[in-house]
């Protein structure tokens, strides 16, 4: 379950934070006041007075949205378009593309038996400042559990570990390993590219728009997943992976607002989330969601190459990384 606190507190508990901007109701809409440093200290009542809608939540089990993903569907056509756009000596990836598919909501299927699962499907940007989010790039390794009581998220460090793991299995050419690897990176990939995984607003529910998780993520592709359009590009080598997931994360929180508006203006009536309303959000959406496929779709590839390439490092002359 997507968590951002910790068990409910029974009693007056204190909590740290470092490096937050935790309680922006809206994008870009600070409360004064909010802003804490790395070792404040809070006692709770000083929390409830600062944070309501935080408390609300710790009190009440502090958690919303349990299952948040693409559902297979779109995670496969994100696959699907990376894979069609690797360069021609990665046939490995085009063989089995299908059972990479097959595996591509594993970790999804993981949040269940695995505490630390859950959060690594998303990176709540806000709690690293306002765009272009500078003091995100210091964190090569995802900020401490313990000063993070109320969790960022961690998305970008699942997938630069995925890479490694990827790269590894391809030094070693454990076929099974690379398809599995590779259905995770699929996976993490892809949930990035879902701009509602970028930020604390994840449902709509600070600006009106409480649902629009699921609106977007799964009943709108649901229904348009066969029109969306994912172009051919050519995948590149990356040098800094790290940089490149959190600048391909920052790309994609940049799309949340036009999420947001849209689902305001094709909400004919308020609760009314019918065919009408599923229309127009496409009439609305559709580029940006072709954008963020076909950048979902790139950044996997380039990834996917990258691991190749350093494989190919890694293995002696006389190998064969068996994977071509
Ligand atoms: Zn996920």
């Amino acid at each position: 379950m997507r968590q951002h606190v910790e068990s409910p507190p029974r009693r007056r508990v204190t909590f740290k934070f470092a490096k937050t901007n935790v309680m922006k109701n809206k994008k870009g809409d600070v409360k004064k006041g909010t802003s804490l440093k790395k070792g404040d200290v809070l006692n709770i009542t000083a929390l409830l007075k600062r944070f309501p809608a935080v408390c609300a939540l710790m009190l009440f089990g502090g958690s919303l949205s349990p299952l948040f993903s693409w559902g297979y569907d779109g995670h496969a056509l994100i696959n699907n378009g990376a894979i069609k756009n690797l360069p021609s000596e990665m046939k490995f990836f085009v063989k089995k593309r299908k059972v990479i598919n097959k595996h591509v909501m594993d970790p999804d299927r993981r949040k269940g038996d695995d505490r630390e699962e859950p959060v690594r499907h998303w990176l709540d940007l806000e709690y690293f400042g306002a765009p272009p989010f500078r003091a995100l790039f210091e964190f090569k390794k995802p900020p401490r559990e313990e000063d993070y009581k109320i969790r960022s998220g961690k998305l970008p460090w699942a997938i630069a570990e995925t890479l490694e793991q990827l790269t590894e299995a391809l030094t070693e050419n454990d076929g099974e390993k690379i398809i599995l690897l590779a259905a995770d990176l699929a996976h993490y990939v892809g949930d990035g590219a879902n701009p509602l995984h970028t930020t604390e607003n994840y449902d709509g529910q600070w600006t009106g728009n409480r649902g629009i998780h699921s609106r977007f993520e799964s009943a709108l592709i649901k229904r348009y997943d066969s029109s969306v359009k994912i172009g051919t590009f050519s995948a590149v080598y990356v040098e800094d992976p790290l940089k490149f997931i959190f600048e391909y994360l920052i790309e994609s929180h940049g799309r949340v607002e036009a999420i947001l508006q849209a689902d305001r203006k094709s909400c004919w009536e308020p609760g009314i989330y019918d065919n009408y309303y599923y229309d127009r959000m496409w009439g609305e959406l559709e580029a940006l969601i072709n954008d963020c496929f076909s950048q979902g779709s790139f950044t996997l590839a380039s990834l996917f190459y990258t691991a190749h390439i350093n494989a190919a490092k890694n293995i002696t002359p006389a190998g064969d990384s068996g994977t071509n």
